[in-house]
């Protein structure tokens, strides 16, 4: 089967205004399901643990103190989970969770752990959904504030599965020549074959509103979906049916590989 890993990250499932984004969330749902009951192996990489927990507690912004984060992380991903289990229940989809540090590579044995799990939850049919374990990395939250809302982990864990492909779910389009937010006449690259820093600098900058990694954190995602010989699609998380479109090689997106 074809073993495909998606990231979605905090922009594609909480509103501005703070709410969650529900319409998304199910359309996601939906889309993974129906894949998964045609014969796919999904792997769901999501953020939004601590968007969530503000969204529980009624906060309308990241508490800047650390400990706090990791109080809304603790407290955002029971409610994370428990959205995604009601909603793929209504698709007859399962689920599990799985809570990974970014350095799960790092060492063979938690690598092989991690792997193990994966694929034994994959044959009993399951879609697992993973996150970074938030509430206790805490340097990885720090280093995700800097470098990027788990694009590395979803990287990670492609190679991790040996998934086919990974795609990414952002709040843009692609990737452009430059900041599109920023330049009115920026345009989509639609393939890149090499990370150069030319397209570092490109995608310089900061991120959108949760104060994620920006479209450098996804580069620097896509350099280690290069080493591993894997592929990559970067496209909008606001319009989940593309995923489709993109499995069936009707281009969205950019694509890396
Ligand atoms: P998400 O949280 O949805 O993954 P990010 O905010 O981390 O999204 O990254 C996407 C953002 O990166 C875009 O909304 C845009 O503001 C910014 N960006 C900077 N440079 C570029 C570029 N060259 N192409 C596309 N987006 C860019």
């Amino acid at each position: 089967a074809k073993r495909i890993v998606i990231k979605i990250g905090t922009s594609s499932l909480i509103l501005a205004n703070g709410k969650i984004n529900l319409k998304n969330i199910d359309e996601l749902a939906f889309m993974l399901s129906s894949l998964q009951h045609e014969g796919y192996e999904i792997i769901l990489v999501t953020s939004g643990a601590i968007g969530v927990g503000l969204n529980v507690l009624g906060l309308d912004k990241r508490p800047s103190e650390m400990a706090q984060q990791q109080a809304l992380a603790a407290i955002g991903q029971v409610e994370l989970m428990s959205l995604y289990k009601h909603t793929f229940a209504r698709y007859q989809q399962k689920i599990s969770q799985l809570l990974l540090t970014n350095d799960v590579i790092e060492f063979p044995e938690s690598r092989k752990n991690a792997s193990d799990a994966l694929n034994a939850t994959l044959s009993l049919g399951i879609i697992p959904i993973i996150n970074e374990n938030d509430a206790v990395s805490v340097d990885e939250m720090d280093h995700k504030t800097k470098f990027g809302d788990n694009d590395r982990l979803g990287a990670i864990v492609t190679t991790l599965s040996d998934a086919d492909l990974l795609i990414m779910l952002s709040d843009i389009d692609g990737l452009y020549d430059k900041n599109p937010t920023i330049f009115d006449d920026a345009s989509l690259i639609e393939t890149v074959s090499e990370i150069t820093d030319h397209l570092m600098k490109a995608a310089g900058g900061a991120g959108s509103r949760f104060g994620t990694g920006g479209m450098t954190s996804k580069l620097e995602a896509a350099k280690l979906i290069f080493d591993a010989n894997k592929q990559m699609v970067l496209t909008n998380g606001a319009r989940i049916w593309e995923i489709r479109d993109i499995l069936e090689a009707k281009k969205k997106g950019t694509y890396f590989g």
